[in-house]
């Protein structure tokens, strides 16, 4: 009997170390930059509007609205059996950037562009705390 794959979990780097220590409390935040006042996401050295490297994270609302989906109904591998079907999205946050996640909470089957959706966490390890979505209240 073999063993069941593991799930590919993130890397923490210096640049995404304050990312996701806040997940692990529970707090979505993105980068800021005080120079032109733009936010982005995936966190990097350099601002994209503007490439100062003055950057700042700052909390995020967690609101959002789906900006395009697929559902997944076949397993990457037998890690993900389990969970099939499920939503992987592109979620638009209130503060402009855009996020890959899941859409969870709901049939994958009512989730539709423009959606609004909330930020909800899952813990996947002691130290890894991942942001998944859910239909807004
Ligand atoms: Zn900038």
């Amino acid at each position: 009997m073999s063993e069941l794959p593991m799930k590919m979990m993130p890397a923490v780097s210096p640049e995404t170390a304050e990312y996701w220590a806040a997940c692990k409390r529970r707090e979505l935040v993105v980068q800021r930059c005080s120079s032109c006042g733009v936010h982005q996401f995936y966190p990097r050295v350099l601002c994209t509007g503007c490439s100062a490297r003055t950057l700042e994270w700052v909390r995020a609302s967690g609101r959002g609205a789906v900006k395009s989906y697929t559902v997944v109904r076949r397993a990457v591998s037998e890690a993900y059996a389990a969970e099939v079907p499920y939503v992987v999205a592109l979620i638009a946050l209130e503060e402009g950037p855009t996020m890959m996640s899941n859409v969870v909470g709901c049939d994958p089957e009512s989730v539709r562009i423009g959606m609004p959706v909330q930020v909800v966490f899952e813990d996947w390890s002691e130290t890894v705390t991942v942001p998944k979505f859910a239909p807004a209240a």
